[in-house]
């Protein structure tokens, strides 16, 4: 990608807020309800404070007209939207054109070129970047911030937790520009990558846990059976309580070892078995056996926040907040449990799902909260219920609002390689069923009438099939 270009317009960006800093206007914050969205806020919040100026922060679950509406009649001079915003450029410049705008994201846009004098989008896509590796909106946000001062290298970490947060190393290494910000990190000592095992848990699940709740990848005869994994491990001589940060550097390589092996002997795909073992980003300013000293925990746990409306308790930890980190941590237990609730829902009931030519749905109704339904459709493709070459979406019924439902797509490398773009899929669906929808190549989202499941299902498979259609035709 063209680095260079993109941090110029990262300057761009830099440098309207700091002139409404100067000018002594509030800056008024929003950011997406996830754990990139959090960070990403955190470093905004934290660098416009550390120039002096004031904020106002809302951590929001996307951009609607309503939230328009309301942030319009605030009447600020500058609105600074980050993890979002990318899809809605022209809507934002209907609604807040009497102010200056910056959209600091890395959703693929509506355009690649969007800019007016007041209005600036700093998005990686245009310059080459890929969306879900390359950079995070939490990484998009450091680079505005790390433009406004040089002092805000100091929240590489928090950036790459956003990273990590979105699985933008989901195949086991760190790419494109979330590279330079790990080695800002790396040169002030604020954090570490090491090649470990990259299931959840290093520092707060004992070994036992760490593998019966393995998803990403799964671990043949081990997720899902606590037993079977206490067994496994006192076969392998490991004592099943300790925790993998406890282990010696030799007993983390023969642990590696024995579960590579595990993998082969189940026949697992080479990809999996390379995804096993990979970056693992800590780091020494919090302590070991914190969640917070790992990226992945530190992710779910502001995760957890994000889910149960709490995102700004989220940018409160990031920010260094004790208080507020030893209350998302009850948060934590139970966002943990309904996680585990909804894959053995969707494993019970597989055979519900709706399969086309295209793509699986799978309706859920209450059965799992409409914020895991992304999670629940990467574990059908993880837990090999679907065909990994098929796009999966599960619905489930909204929590705001009765009348609609709310869906979240999801797929793999190999899928993509076919022409699909479930963002733009999703899109384009969501404007005939009078519903919104948007989002990555590989992960995208949509919110639709609940009457409307069976159009949907047809609309979809229709839209990848021209998908495909069309990169066969070769354009
Ligand atoms: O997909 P979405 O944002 O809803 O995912 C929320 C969190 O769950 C992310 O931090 C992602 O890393 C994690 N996740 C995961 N394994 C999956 C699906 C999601 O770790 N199979
Ligand atoms: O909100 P947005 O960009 O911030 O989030 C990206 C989403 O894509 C997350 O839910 C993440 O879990 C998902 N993802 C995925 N598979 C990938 C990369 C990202 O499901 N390979
Ligand atoms: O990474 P892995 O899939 O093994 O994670 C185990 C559990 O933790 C999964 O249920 C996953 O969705 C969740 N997780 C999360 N956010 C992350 C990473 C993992 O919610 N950032
Ligand atoms: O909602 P879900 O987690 O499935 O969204 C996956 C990705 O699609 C996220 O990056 C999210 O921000 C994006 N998305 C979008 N527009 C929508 C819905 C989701 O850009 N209307
Ligand atoms: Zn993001």
């Amino acid at each position: 990608m063209d680095k260079g270009a993109f941090l110029e317009r990262a300057r761009e960006g830099a440098e309207l807020i700091k002139m409404h800093i100067e000018l002594g206007h509030t800056i008024r914050l929003i950011s997406h309800r996830d754990a990139d969205g959090i960070t990403a806020g955190a470093i905004m919040a934290k660098a416009v404070a550390r120039e002096g100026g004031s904020f106002q922060l809302s951590i929001v679950k996307q951009v609607s007209e309503d939230l328009l509406k309301e942030l319009a009649e605030e009447r600020r001079e500058i609105y600074v939207f980050s993890d979002l915003g990318s899809g809605s450029m022209e809507l934002i410049k209907n609604y807040l054109d009497f102010a200056t705008v910056v959209v600091a994201d890395h959703h693929p846009p509506e355009k690649d070129s969007f800019s007016t004098d007041s209005h600036v989008l700093v998005n990686p896509v245009p310059f080459g970047a890929n969306s879900v590796r390359d950079l995070s909106g939490s990484g998009v946000a450091y680079f505005v911030a790390r433009e406004m001062n040089p002092d805000n290298r100091d929240m590489a970490y928090i950036a790459i937790v956003g990273s990590v947060g979105d699985m933008q190393e989901i195949d086991g290494t760190f790419h494109g520009m979330n590279l330079d910000i790990i080695e800002d990190g790396r040169k002030l000592g604020i954090l570490e990558v090491r090649k470990e095992l990259r299931l959840f848990g290093r520092e707060s699940r004992p070994l036992r846990q760490m593998l019966a709740f393995a998803t990403n990848p799964e671990l043949p005869g081990i997720t899902g059976d606590e037993r079977n994994a206490i067994e496994w491990l006192r076969s392998k001589g490991f004592d099943p309580d300790r925790h993998y940060w406890q282990l010696r550097e030799e007993e983390k390589k023969k642990l590696h070892d024995a579960l590579v092996l595990h993998l082969i002997k189940h026949g697992a795909p080479k990809e999996v078995i390379d995804r096993l073992i990979g970056d693992v980003v800590i780091s020494p300013l919090y302590p070991e056996g914190d969640p917070r000293h790992e990226a992945r925990e530190f992710a779910t746990l502001l995760n957890a926040t994000g889910r149960l409306n709490a995102g700004t308790m989220g940018v409160a930890i990031c920010l260094g907040d004790d208080g507020a980190y030893k209350k998302a941590l009850k948060m934590l237990e139970d966002y943990k449990r309904e996680q585990i609730e909804a894959r053995k829902f969707i494993i019970q009931n597989w055979s519900m799902a709706e399969e086309g030519e295209h793509a699986y749905v799978f309706y859920a109704g209450k059965n799992i909260r409409d914020t895991l339904v992304g999670i629940a459709a990467n574990i059908a493709i993880n837990a090999g219920l679907a065909n990994p070459e098929k796009p999966v979406v599960v619905l489930a019924d909204s929590d705001e609002d009765e009348n609609l439902v709310k869906g979240s797509a999801r797929t793999t490398e190999k899928a993509l390689k076919k022409g699909y773009h479930l963002g733009e899929a999703l899109r384009e669906v969501a404007e005939k069923l009078g519903g919104e929808g948007g989002g990555h190549a590989i992960a995208a989202g949509i919110r639709f009438p609940k009457g409307r499941i069976d159009e949907f299902i047809k609309l979809f498979n229709e839209a990848l099939k021209r998908q495909v259609e069309s990169e066969n035709s070769g354009d």
